[in-house]
């Protein structure tokens, strides 16, 4: 590929009408051309077929299009499938849809960034270096092929996208922001963005950003321990981003958006599954209206965390609803394949 040439998926609305303007075409050309990028997600500017050749080898002077490609396919047993693309430079991401067909919903957990700066220590991406970020367009990819997959494999579309594969996603802020824009908007995907969450380790400026820039989604906070010590013993990024930093942050972002947020917390035997670790979350659940979703633990190598016994996790559950907090525990889906939370890692 031509080195000069730039990614046009990249591109903001602005930049790309600017770009029409400049070279004397009609400002409907950027509806055209968005329809084909992104709604039938071409990846060769001959394909747009309403053009004109003029425009087409405009375009092709001066961008070219990013685009994923499936290398690898794992079904689990429990109907979970995990996607492995490779991306236009080799590097490889995963991304996972997640069935549960009783209730008619399908997730799609979509990756942000080639690995992972962040070093959780029970999450095997954190294991992977944090080689970039995907663009716009490589994420909105992600959405689109699983969509497909999942007609061709449900008979149905996707209903939810959560940003919780590999990478941290508010590290990547402008990029998912603008995929947000795309897959909820009319020009692209139209999903509705009330079925789109954003999951973060936990970045406290980032938060209050997205809640000024009225960012929309749903927001859900990868908690995994109560108190500050256990925080950072498991997630370094709770050296900066203390959970008092992050409890003010949250407490913005509802003031502003009067959204509920989630809280993710894997509980792992002895470590955070006891009484008294609930005792703490109740404390982290006053200052606005919380949801909690306990995920059981996946084993990820050279980690020495075991999965926490079903009965410790009801009685933690129970000691929380008991205290009139929403709790979802959510059994692990997809370990088979090494697909469940903490366990991407380009592993076939
Ligand atoms: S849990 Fe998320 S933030 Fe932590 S290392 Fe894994 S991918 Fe990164």
């Amino acid at each position: 590929m031509d080195g000069s040439l730039k990614n046009i998926r990249s591109q903001t609305e602005t930049e790309l009408k600017g770009f029409l303007k400049e070279h004397g075409h009609p400002e409907f050309r950027y509806k055209q051309i968005s329809h084909w990028l992104w709604q039938k997600s071409v990846k060769d500017f001959r394909a747009m077929k309403n053009l004109g050749a003029k425009l087409i080898e405009l375009l092709e002077a001066h961008w070219f299009i990013d685009g994923i490609k499936e290398n690898t396919r794992q079904i689990s047993e429990d109907g979970t499938v995990k996607f492995r693309f490779e991306l236009y430079d080799g590097a490889m991401i995963e991304s996972v849809l997640i069935p549960v067909a009783e209730k008619k919903r399908f997730t799609v957990c979509v990756s942000s960034q080639v690995g992972c700066s962040l070093n959780c220590s029970f999450c095997a991406t954190g294991k992977m270096k944090r080689m970039r970020n995907l663009s716009p367009g490589e994420i909105v990819d992600q959405v689109f092929e699983v969509n497909k997959a999942c007609l061709e494999i449900y008979d149905a579309p996707l209903t939810n996208i959560v940003y919780m594969g590999m990478g941290e996603p508010l590290l990547n802020y402008k990029n998912v922001s603008s995929s947000i824009d795309i897959i909820s908007s009319p020009e692209g995907l139209h999903m509705s963005s009330k079925r789109i969450t954003i999951s973060t380790a936990g970045i406290a400026k980032m938060i209050k950003k997205l809640a000024d820039d009225h960012v929309k989604c749903n927001l859900a906070l990868s908690l995994h321990a109560s108190t500050e010590d256990k925080r950072s013993e498991i997630m370094p990024i709770n050296d900066q981003n203390d959970l008092s930093s992050l409890m003010e942050a949250l407490q913005y972002y509802y003031q502003k958006t009067k959204n509920r947020i989630s809280y993710e917390y894997i509980a792992f035997d002895g470590f955070n599954d006891g009484i008294e670790d609930a005792m703490a979350l109740e404390k982290l659940c006053k200052k606005f209206p919380v949801r909690i979703n306990i995920i059981e633990y996946n084993p990820v190598m050279g980690v020495s965390f075991e999965k926490a016994p079903v009965d410790r996790i009801d009685a933690f559950a129970k000691y929380l609803v008991e205290r009139g907090i929403m709790v979802t525990v959510r059994r692990s889906r997809g370990k088979d394949i090494d697909a469940a939370c903490g366990q991407l890692a380009n592993k076939a």
